[in-house]
């Protein structure tokens, strides 16, 4: 099968590195479509070199506009693609306006869509995100569902009647984890370059909800703050996040750095000893190198995290955050759980396509 699969954020490369690799073992014929959407160097195309993912066929280079503006222009972008190419299939990842455009524009064209991280759910329709994989799991035709959760979420709205295939494929950002931190000790070298020695407390962030709302990015930062006191905290800032954060009235005293490589993450993630984030991708993670997390939001779309005890919900109040995270600093967790499918969801997922 001809497959076109669309990427264009961060946290799709990742996916893509893993079910690119699996498509290209079955003999896949896949094309890949770059929207722009993430285009520094360290947000883009690090994660194509060091993880070895094929070159984009196209770039559509669209980035820097409101999401109207960007989704639109995607959505035409990508028609014209889809018409040039006449893919058996079009693949999306997650939750971003690239994911949307990709779907719709697929559609549109009567091209049958597959969605991988299908089923996922924050309930709090105020995040693009939510909106984004909503109606891009209406109108896909196959859905690749990463937990039972997100199989009860399709459910709960209905699916099981819309003559969908909802297939449990489990999740492909643990199929990436497993097999890059084989690798990430001989091709990062982060914990010699920032002399990492002994436990360090490492955060992203990047939610518009806390990035776009004063009082809750500096919420953050003073937790942050006040946790660098008591032990190194580490950053790794999205773009967006930086030019915010020079803003503001409360200084950062911890220490930023730029966006790395998925190599030296998966080293951050092994050597840290807990994890602040509101990314979606990193709090699994957390939970894949054995590590606790406190995630910045109010909801999270990972509840299996939140239910088993290795993931805590701490919105973007100082206090509560510093609280938290002192408490999942000396808990004692198993994470001897199967939660995400144990690493072969990228071979499931091209099973259907071969
Ligand atoms: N990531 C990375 N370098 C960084 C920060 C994140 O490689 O400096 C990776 C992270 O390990 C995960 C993905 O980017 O695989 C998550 O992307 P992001 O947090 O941007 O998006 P989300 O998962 O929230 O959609």
């Amino acid at each position: 099968m001809k497959v076109v699969t669309i990427v264009g954020a961060r946290p799709q490369f990742v996916k893509a590195a893993a079910v690119s690799r699996a498509f290209a073992a079955v003999g896949v014929n896949e094309v890949i479509v770059h929207t722009g959407q993430h285009f520094d160097h360290n947000m883009s195309q690090v994660f194509f070199d060091e993880m070895e993912i094929p070159v984009p066929k196209y770039n559509l280079d669209v980035h820097g506009l409101g999401h109207g503006a960007m989704t639109g222009r995607m959505l035409e972008g990508i028609e014209a693609v889809l018409l040039t190419e006449k893919p058996d299939a079009v693949l999306v990842y997650g939750d971003t306006n690239s994911t949307l455009a990709g779907a719709l524009a697929a559609k549109k064209l009567l091209i049958p869509v597959a969605h991988v991280e299908a089923g996922l759910r924050s309930f709090n329709m105020a995040m693009p995100e939510e909106v984004n994989r909503i109606l891009t799991d209406r109108i896909s035709n196959w859905l690749f569902c990463p937990t039972d959760n997100a199989i009860a979420n399709l459910k709960r709205e209905g699916f099981d009647g819309f003559g969908i295939e909802v297939v449990k494929s489990g999740d492909v950002m643990q199929d990436a984890a497993i097999f890059y931190s084989e690798r990430s000790p001989m091709r990062s070298d982060i914990v010699k370059r920032l002399r990492i020695g002994g436990g360090f407390i490492l955060s992203t962030i990047h939610r518009q909800e806390n990035t776009d709302t004063k009082q809750n990015i500096e919420g953050i930062v003073s937790a942050l703050n006040q946790l660098h006191q008591e032990q190194r905290v580490i950053v790794p800032l999205h773009p967006r996040t930086k030019q915010l954060i020079s803003k503001l009235d409360v200084k950062p005293t911890f220490e930023i750095i730029d966006p790395v490589g998925y190599f030296d993450m998966v080293e951050l993630l092994k050597h840290c000893s807990v994890v602040l984030t509101d990314s979606g991708g990193v709090q699994k993670e957390a939970f894949f190198f054995q590590k606790p997390c406190v995630t910045m939001r109010n909801e999270t779309e990972w509840v299996e995290l939140v239910e088993n005890g290795f993931n805590v919900l701490s919105g973007a109040d100082t206090r509560s955050i510093v609280e938290l995270t002192r408490r999942m600093l000396v808990a004692n967790i198993n994470f001897d759980v199967d939660l995400y499918g144990g690493g072969n969801a990228s071979e499931r997922i091209a099973r259907v396509f071969s």
